[in-house]
């Protein structure tokens, strides 16, 4: 059956879960309305109907849909900061209904499988790579796929046991997660801690030049991580960001 398209608006959606994936972190799952069509690395607006509070900002939010295509929920993850909109998704009921825009974006894989991709995340700007990393598993793609993970503490970051187990089953997907406050950790960390930067890259990969770069997060961390890239040669047309604009 065809979904029901409202128009300008979306889809109509329900929210089926939520479930915290790490501190002050939340992933909200939602029905995937039947025709609603997306490539890993996606955004949509998700639209609260009516919610129990609203404020100047709006009842809509952008979000990278951080489940890949082949699931049948759309799952997104956000820091829950305090914020009516955040509030009320957190409160609202289950089965109750939201509105979640068409996909957009073009922060999706490329197509060169000879090309490697290098994935440039920190915390919430995960999300996308998720999705990217998952997909390209499940469709067995043979592009190589190196993700740099960077968060304060281990308790901050969203999805870290998925990453490390995809790691363990795909030869094709290198994760390289960096802790950068474990003083104020509770955890214990043997990976990297230091922010990433050119050392960290160039100790993890065989060249710098040759893969296609992609960058997620507040903007910026995004705007940081080009710069460096920049610095080290990387060719400004292999890069490619998303800027998770409002943090
Ligand atoms: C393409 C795209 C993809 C995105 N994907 C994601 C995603 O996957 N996950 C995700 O979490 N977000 C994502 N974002 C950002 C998201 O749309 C929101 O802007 C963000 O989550 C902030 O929403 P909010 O309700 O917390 O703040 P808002 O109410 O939207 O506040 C916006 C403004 O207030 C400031 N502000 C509000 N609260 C605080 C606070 N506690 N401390 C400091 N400043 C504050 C913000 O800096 C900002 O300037 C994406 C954005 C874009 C454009």
């Amino acid at each position: 059956m065809a979904a029901r398209e409202i128009p300008s608006v979306g889809y109509e959606s329900k929210l089926l879960g939520r479930v915290e994936v790490a501190e002050g972190t939340m992933a909200f799952h939602f029905e995937k309305p039947p025709g609603f069509k997306f490539k890993a690395g996606q955004f949509a607006d998700v639209t609260l109907i009516d919610p129990p509070e609203t404020d100047a900002e709006g009842n809509t939010r952008t979000f990278s849909i951080a489940s890949p295509p082949f699931e049948n929920e759309l799952v997104f993850t956000t820091r829950m900061r305090d914020t009516a909109f955040k509030r009320s998704l957190k409160k609202v009921p289950l089965a109750t209904e939201v509105q979640i825009g068409s996909a957009a974006g073009s922060f999706t894989l490329h197509k060169n499988r000879a090309k490697p991709a290098v994935f440039l995340a920190g915390g919430i700007g995960i999300t996308p790579f998720l999705s990217i990393v998952r997909q390209a598993d499940h469709d067995r793609l043979p592009h190589k796929l190196h993700l740099f993970y960077s968060n304060r503490r281990p308790e901050d970051a969203p999805f870290l046991d998925v990453l490390q187990m995809l790691e363990k089953t795909n030869p094709n997907f290198q994760l390289v997660c960096t802790m950068t406050e474990m003083p104020k950790s509770k955890k214990e960390w043997k990976g990297e801690t230091r922010l990433i930067d050119q050392e960290i890259l160039s100790r993890h990969l065989t060249n710098l030049q040759g893969p296609i770069y992609y960058i997620a997060g507040p903007p910026a961390m995004v705007a940081g991580l080009r710069k460096m890239l920049v610095a080290a040669n990387v060719d400004e047309d292999d890069i490619r960001t998303e800027d998770f604009a409002g943090y």
